[in-house]
Parts: C-alpha cells; structure tokens; sequence
C-alpha cells in the first residue's frame, strides 16, 4: 500500500460501501444512470487522489433475499437472485467509472467468467497495488448474508483501514432522524452500543466482524457533494463506529 498522494488524506486504502437503493435515485426501483454517473464523479475524485478504493454495492434496488421469501420464494434461491443484482448494479458502476476514464474490476464472489472475474484475493490486492477501483460482486457468494457483511470481509481481506459507510444521512443517530426532528447524531460511537441500541448501522454480523478486527466504521452522507472526499480528510459530518 503506497501513500496517498494527497497529505490531507487520513487513509491510503478504504472500502466504500453503499446500498443499491443509492443508485436509484428518486425512481422506485432499479437503476437511475444519472445517480450513477453521480456517485462514480465523487468516487473518482478520491481515486485521483491516491486512495486505493474498494467498493461493494448492495443490490436492494433490484431484489432482496427477504423480499423474495416472504413471498414464498424459498429462500436460498431469493438469496442468490439478491447476489445476481449485485453485480448488476456493479457493472453500472464499473461502466460510469470507465467513462470518467477510471480503470476497475468488477470481481464476483460467484463465477461468471464472461462477465466479471472471480474472487482470488492476491489477484485483487494487485489491482488495487495498480491503482483499480475494485468493486466486489454478488455479496460473499452465500445465502443469508448480506452486503454490509461482505463488504466488511472483503474490507479486512483487503487491508483496507476503513469502511466506509455513504448513506442518505451524515451518520448514526440516536432515533430516525427523518422521523424525529429532536434525533442526536453521534460522533463517535462503540460496536458494542451499536448492536445493544440497535442503531441500525449495518447487520449485526457485519458489525460484530468489524469490532473482532477493529476495523472503524465511518458513516457519512453520499448525498453530500464532495463528501466523500471530505470524509477522507477528516471534514464534513460523520459518524466514527470505533472499539
Ligand atoms: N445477499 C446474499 N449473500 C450475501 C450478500 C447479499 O444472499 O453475501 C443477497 C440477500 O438476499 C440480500 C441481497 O443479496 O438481500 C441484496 O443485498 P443487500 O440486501 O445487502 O443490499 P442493500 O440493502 O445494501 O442494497
């Protein structure tokens, strides 16, 4: 891992996660390519500055497991239909960052040679050493679990220093604060009193895997123009889920 070009920057290898439902933008389901093209400018900022990115990306704008089952699907096969819009709302996000002149891989955790390559962790670790944004498909190739665990498997696989978290608010608060107008954001916050409090930040076995490697957990708005950015350097608002 090489030092980021950038002083500023606190990380010099990180992993981005986000929720499919990032990509949708104001359309109920699917993919809003304008919020896509949106989310890769941000992302490309950060790359050019030095910063090895991992990224995964759920696919909950396209299906969810859970969906699935309590419709009757069973729910193994719900789970992998989850893992297949995975790696298609990858390919979007591979296909906007290629656009901006960015080089990425779209590795999956389920083989699908003619689309994306398979997950072999010494070939990712050299992409990133290359400077490609990595974006990790189809979850970690099993059922019933979920992106936010992947991306916290993949982010200590990789040796990233963080995880980094881009959701609609700027970081975990004590209520909804979509609901609750008197809601308080933390600034920093255990692992432990994350899953005690039920804050909702990911799932708990993504949480749990977070705190046995201490990894931090940074939660920030995506919505925010430049954020990502900021975030690396210590500005704007967040949430730090620490030990
Ligand atoms: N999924 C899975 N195993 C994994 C990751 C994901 O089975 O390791 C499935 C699961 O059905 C999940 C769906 O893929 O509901 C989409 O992922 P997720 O719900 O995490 O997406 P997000 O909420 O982040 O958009």
């Amino acid at each position: 891992m090489s030092a980021p070009q950038d002083a500023n920057a606190k990380f010099s290898r990180v992993m981005l996660k986000i929720s499919g439902e990032a990509l949708m933008g104001d359309l109920g389901y699917g993919l809003h390519p304008p919020t896509v093209e949106r989310i890769a400018r941000e992302v490309k900022i950060v790359h050019d500055l030095g910063v090895e990115i991992c990224m995964v990306i759920g696919g909950g704008n396209i299906f969810r497991g859970l969906q699935g089952s309590a419709q009757g699907m069973e729910r193994t096969t719900a789970d992998y239909m989850g893992m297949l819009a995975t790696v298609m709302n990858a390919l979007a996000m591979q296909s906007a960052l290629e656009g901006l002149g960015a080089h990425c891989r779209v590795i999956s955790a389920i083989r699908m040679d003619e689309v994306a390559e398979p997950y072999i962790r010494r070939r990712a670790v050299r992409h990133l050493e290359k400077k490609r944004i990595c974006i990790f498909a189809a979850g970690t190739g099993n059922p019933y679990f979920t992106t936010d665990t992947a991306a916290t498997l993949r982010a200590n696989e990789m040796a990233c220093e963080a995880i980094l978290k881009g959701t609609k608010v700027d970081g975990v608060y004590d209520k909804d604060p979509v609901k609750h107008a008197d809601a308080k954001r933390y600034d920093r916050v255990s692992y432990d009193d994350v899953l005690a409090q039920h804050l909702g930040v990911m799932d708990a076995s993504a949480i749990a895997l977070a705190r046995d490697n201490n990894l931090p957990i940074i939660v920030f708005s995506l919505d925010e123009p430049g954020g990502f950015k900021g975030i690396l350097a210590g500005e704007g608002t967040y949430t730090t889920v620490h030990g």
